[in-house]
């Protein structure tokens, strides 16, 4: 495969671009893999890629059911940050974030990581001592970019905010993260598929899982729209579809539910804002940010219904334009483009699991809420490790089904340290 260069890229634009060869292949499924994964999103991709890279395991197949990306990578709103301050989900995203800051040089892939800061608006003064007490212990252990900004500092970033003497919420501060940012999802998704091509890895686009054959506490294949294939170990990467696999493999109920989540992005405008700002208020949410084409990228909260469906529904827009003119009144009149769902993977908790199962050969990587875009290095490289490996690194020992039965929550909603923060 070509490799990207600054010489490679000038020189196929002076030649008429012949030079590029395919990203990557579309083999056949072939009868038997050492490690299956289960879902093209990111962290199957991811995965897939750290197996071969780290541990030199060469016969990975990745099986997804429709176009890798099209799941929840290619949807959602491209917030990455590291700022959780439970002991678990501190140290993964932290990892997460470190990955990122190297990721477009790692797979030799412009990702367009852009540290642009992340802003979570604070309107009380409640809300500035929780967000101080998170981002203290945040800046105590090992993520040094948070601080809290009082309004003058915020009205010089970010001007044209709502902080008018009539504002619904009148804002007081901000709880900043500077290394974070956006990337573009779909760039992610096909580095992490060309990066683990090229080590060998077979991405089987169009082939849905439909079954899984069990001998009592192994699995011994998978059946697919393509056929049978054997396998020794199965690693499920399909977010808001984990409890249909799950099911397929004989189990029972997992602590996770499917919702809806919608994203929107307006009609390109001239620069507007600079960073990602994230508010969150009596019973609102929104977060936005602005897409290197122009278009304001924005989302807010769940549908609040379960349901596998990746269309949302009218009450959510609303919402979420209200929440947008609370903040931002100047987007009035900005017509919206598309907006569209994703089926996310809620857990009980709001945090992860990648962890082993009560089957032998079969690892779970799920309950991402709206949180997996961010973890994507960390998630694949951890799940990686756990697969190649029969244990759990310690950085995810506790991000195990079993949990909740120690009485241990890793209690973020999904969000993080800030009060209604998602993204
Ligand atoms: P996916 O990318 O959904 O991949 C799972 C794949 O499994 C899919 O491609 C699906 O087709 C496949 N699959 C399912 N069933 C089968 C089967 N039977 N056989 C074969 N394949 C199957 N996270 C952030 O960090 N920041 C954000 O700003 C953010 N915003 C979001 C906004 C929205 C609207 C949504 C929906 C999510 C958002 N997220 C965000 C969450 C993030 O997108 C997901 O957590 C992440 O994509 C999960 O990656 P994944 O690989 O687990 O899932």
């Amino acid at each position: 495969m070509t490799r990207f260069s600054a010489w490679n890229v000038f020189w196929n634009g002076v030649t008429g671009q012949k030079g590029w060869s395919r990203q990557w292949r579309d083999p056949e499924p072939k009868s038997h893999y050492d490690v299956v994964l289960i879902g093209g999103g990111l962290h199957g991709l991811a995965t897939a890629y750290y197996l071969a890279k780290n541990h030199n395991i060469k016969n990975i197949a990745v099986v997804e059911k429709g176009w890798i990306g099209g799941g929840n990578a290619g949807r959602n709103t491209t917030i990455v940050r590291s700022n959780y301050a439970q002991p678990g989900n501190r140290e993964f995203y932290e990892d997460s974030l470190k990955l990122w800051e190297n990721l477009s040089h790692e797979l030799n892939y412009n990702v367009m990581f852009s540290q642009r800061s992340h802003i979570s608006l604070l309107h009380s003064p409640g809300a500035i001592d929780g967000a101080a007490r998170n981002y203290n212990v945040m800046r105590q252990t090992g993520t040094p970019d948070v601080e809290i900004w009082g309004l003058d500092q915020l009205k010089t970033a970010v001007p044209h905010l709502n902080y008018g003497p009539n504002a619904r919420f009148p804002i007081m501060g901000a709880a900043v993260q500077q290394r974070a940012g956006t990337a573009r999802h779909d760039a992610v998704v096909w580095g992490y598929a060309r990066a683990a091509d090229a080590l060998g890895v077979d991405i089987i686009q169009n082939c849905e899982v439909t079954g899984i054959t069990r001998n009592t506490n192994r699995i011994t294949a998978i059946e697919t729209s393509r056929g049978t294939i054997k396998t020794h170990k199965v690693g499920l990467a399909v977010a808001g579809n984990t409890s249909r696999l799950w099911s397929m493999a004989g189990m029972g109920q997992l602590p996770i539910e499917s919702h809806k989540l919608q994203a929107f992005v307006s009609e390109p405008l001239k620069p507007l804002l600079d960073q990602v700002v994230v508010f969150g208020m009596g019973g609102a949410h929104f977060y936005i940010s602005q897409s290197d084409k122009g278009g304001m990228v924005f989302g807010g909260d769940l549908d609040w219904y379960k349901s596998y469906a990746q269309k949302g529904n009218l009450p959510i827009v609303q919402d979420v334009a209200e929440a947008a003119m609370a903040v931002l009144p100047c987007l009035g009149r900005v017509r919206l483009l598309r907006h569209w769902s994703g089926v996310v993977d809620m857990s009980m908790d709001g945090s992860h699991f990648i962890c082993k199962t009560p089957v032998d050969n079969l690892y779970l990587n799920a309950g991402w809420n709206y949180g997996g875009f961010k973890a994507t290095p960390a998630a694949g490289t951890y799940f990686a490790d756990l697969i190649a490996n029969d244990r759990p690194h310690k950085v995810i020992a506790n991000h195990d089904l079993k949990r909740f039965e120690r009485g241990l929550q890793i209690d973020e909603r999904g969000a993080g340290a800030d009060p209604k923060l998602h993204g």
